[in-house]
């Protein structure tokens, strides 16, 4: 049952080229199909998180994190009413535009990039993966995704404005997401603070009482469990806590949210997007915890010094690569040299690293970079 102010398939926009109906999958299982399908979603398996597999197997990768997103967006999704479908080809494309090397790689490659002149965004670049990079369909570049979800991918995290992105005008810039597309970037947060707690705790970055110091609300959900288990092993108990943690935010959204369209008196998908302001949020006091436990966790974990090794190597194998390409574009595959006939030199290496997973640049930096 959609709620009234959800997407709905037979409304949708429809493709860049018009296709026949599959015979028992509508376009946004399709799209979630495609994404699943995708060259860029199988790399999201060898691209870091937070924390490489010099850590361990059990860290999260891209991948899990965009499974870990697609679940907890499910769930939401479900309790409001919102196309679920929509919602879960949304969460698993939400990521494919990341870089190798987490968060120090998209900071390295943006920062050789404005060096000419130009900048990296990782959502623009899925956009750029799902309309020409992926090459998997004899009639079409890209997968040939529905508006909505192209439309999601630019909008759910970020707002674009026309002035400085023509090229996305068609996109509604001046409009609100839906629903659907709102709710990802919240269920990604939920996602990521809580998979990186678990993760710091795990690598032993973060301890049990720094995290009952500093984490809002967790103290509180340690002493629930410790008395409801009090023989078990404190992984157990962290484990309860950090469980009731993402229970707290996910079941804050769906009631905030669904107070919000009843306050504002949204009644359909134009309500939404003609509402000044997105309408998923969390409510006042969760958003203060939420504020609070990112700060934790900045202060905390993501400076530790245990990260650097990573983050010296992606500063420097994503720019000795890049400056290794703009003197020798002959090294690059056949299609990239191609590509920059019509493409400025420094994006189409940009775009080469960036579908890079951290294997695979590594062995290139090895090749044409050698040890250094
Ligand atoms: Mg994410």
């Amino acid at each position: 049952m959609l709620a009234d102010y959800a997407v709905r398939v037979e409304q949708s926009r429809g493709r860049r080229i018009p296709e026949p109906q599959h015979p028992y999958r509508n376009d946004f299982q399709r799209d979630r199909d495609r994404v699943i399908h995708s060259r860029a979603f199988r790399r999201l398996e060898a691209k870091t998180q937070v924390f490489t597999r010099r850590f361990s197997d059990h860290f999260r990768n891209r991948l899990t994190h965009t499974l870990e997103v697609a679940q907890i967006a499910r769930t939401i999704a479900g309790q409001l009413g919102l196309n679920v479908d929509l919602v879960e080809a949304l969460a698993l494309v939400h990521d494919v535009g990341h870089p190798p090397f987490g968060h120090a790689g998209e900071k390295a490659l943006d920062a050789v990039m404005r060096e000419h002149g130009l900048f990296f965004d990782h959502n623009l670049h899925a956009l750029r993966i799902v309309e020409d990079f992926e090459l998997r369909y004899a009639a079409f570049r890209g997968l040939n995704l529905t508006f909505e979800v192209r439309e999601g991918i630019i909008k759910h995290s970020h707002d674009y404005s026309v002035e400085q992105f023509p090229e996305l005008a068609e996109y509604l810039l001046d409009q609100r997401p839906p629903l659907e597309a709102q709710l990802i970037d919240l269920a990604d947060e939920i996602a990521y603070d809580t998979a990186d707690l678990d993760d710091g705790y795990e690598a032993r970055l973060l301890t049990l009482l720094q995290i009952r110091g500093g984490v809002p609300g967790f103290d509180g959900f340690y002493g629930d469990a410790e008395r409801a288990y009090p023989s078990a092993i404190e992984k157990l108990k962290f484990n309860e806590a950090l469980k009731r943690i993402l229970d707290r935010m996910v079941g804050d959204l769906i009631h905030n949210l669904t107070d919000r369209i009843k306050a504002a008196g949204i009644r359909c998908l134009g309500d939404v997007r003609a509402y000044p302001q997105r309408l998923a949020t969390f409510s006042p006091a969760v958003e203060e915890e939420r504020r609070g436990t990112k700060q934790f966790l900045y202060q905390n974990l993501y400076f530790s010094a245990a990260l650097n090794p990573e983050k010296i190597d992606a500063e420097r194998v994503i720019r000795q690569l890049f400056d290794f390409w703009m003197v020798k574009p002959e090294s690059l595959p056949q299609s990239y040299q191609e590509k920059a006939e019509q493409e400025s030199l420094p994006r189409v290496i940009c775009d080469y690293i960036a579908g890079m997973t951290d294997n695979f640049i590594y062995e290139q930096h090895e090749k044409y970079c050698g040890n250094t």
